[in-house]
């Protein structure tokens, strides 16, 4: 088994920032990444209010170079999925769908993944019509007519994105107003070929080999009615990614890992960052300070174990 300083779970932002830090103090850092670099950042459209890029970056652009800049320091990546974690001695050891590795310093960045609705047919339409993902897919929906379901900032920014591509869309909303920043409402109530379905759910999509449809119903009045379609983009939200994390650390009610003000989880070397985190408020930018401030609390206690070691040795 590889043996490491730090072993960071998670290539979102804060796991590539933790990774720059926690490398450039030459600890020995390995970033274990389940998919692609750059985590849920990679997938969206265009960040723009990132400092330093006031015309915007691409999501794909940015997740690159974080991977690049952690790589420069030597921040060894592999793109594993860890399945469980758990401490031997001194030491975490980290199972993964490819093998196993150790570390004296666990930092969490796993973020968390997208929600489904959970409706009939949607597992077996999704890649056929239903998608989480307008920068993958937005391309296969030219001149088409298409629902996107949510009224956060994915929703209206992944459908003004997807305005490109699509004849019409409209924003199908479970309440009258929307949870999106007032920017994106605005860019979207201006933008003619998007429309509002409020107070509504989808109950069911519809369709054999594709999409053909969706069943909406209204939620003050009860009523459905099926509804024709194209295409169905979902953006509810996300749960926490901790599924391996289990009886590992202590969770928020909603399954957030809990942390002190230090971003010390419960257990001791231990830390986490991002979307992972409970209380985090979910910026690439505060990812990526909450990534620099776990790196920093890693290194210091490394150097209270080594401290610890050395005045043992010393003494004995
Ligand atoms: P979100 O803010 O949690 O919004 C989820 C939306 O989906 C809400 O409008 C919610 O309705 C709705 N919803 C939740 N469960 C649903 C269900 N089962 N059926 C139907 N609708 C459901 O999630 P998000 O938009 O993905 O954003 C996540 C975080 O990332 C936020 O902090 C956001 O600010 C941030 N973000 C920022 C940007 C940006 O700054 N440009 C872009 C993307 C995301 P209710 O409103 O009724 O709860």
């Amino acid at each position: 088994m590889d043996s490491y300083d730090v072993l960071i779970i998670g290539g979102g932002g804060a796991g590539f920032t933790a990774a720059i830090y926690t490398s450039r103090a030459k600890l020995k850092t390995l970033l274990l990444e389940k998919l692609t670099p750059g985590g849920q950042i990679a997938l969206t459209d265009v960040v723009e209010n990132y400092p330093g890029f006031p015309e915007g970056v691409t999501g794909a652009d940015i997740s690159q170079r974080m991977e690049e800049q952690a790589k420069k320091y030597g921040t060894q990546i592999g793109y594993e999925e860890v399945t469980s974690i758990a401490k031997k001695g001194e030491r975490f050891e980290a199972a993964t769908n490819k093998g196993s590795h150790s570390a004296k310093a666990v930092i969490l960045a796993a973020g968390a993944s997208f929600r489904t609705l959970g409706v009939p047919r949607e597992k077996e339409l999704t890649g056929r019509g239903v998608s989480y993902c307008a920068t993958c897919d937005g391309a296969f929906f030219k001149g088409k007519n298409i629902i996107v379901i949510g009224g956060g900032d994915s929703a209206l920014q992944e459908g003004l994105f997807l305005t490109r591509f699509v004849n019409h869309l409209d924003v199908v909303h479970r309440r009258d107003q929307l949870r999106a920043s007032p920017i994106l409402q605005e860019r979207a109530r201006e933008n003619s070929k998007i429309g509002f379905i409020w107070d509504t759910v989808v109950t069911a999509i519809e369709g054999d080999q594709k999409v053909k449809g969706v069943r909406l119903k209204n939620v003050k009045t009860g009523k459905e009615r099926p509804y024709p379609t194209d295409g169905v983009f979902v953006f509810i939200g996300h749960d926490p990614s901790t599924g391996f994390l289990k009886n590992f650390v202590a969770f928020d009610d909603k399954g957030y890992v809990k942390t002190d003000e230090r971003l010390r989880t419960s257990v001791l070397g231990v830390f986490a960052a991002g979307e992972v985190r409970s209380g985090a408020v979910k910026q690439l930018v505060s990812a990526c300070g909450e990534g620099c401030e776990a790196a920093l609390e890693a290194q210091a206690y490394l150097e209270q174990l080594e401290l610890a070691a050395h005045t043992k040795g010393g003494g004995g």
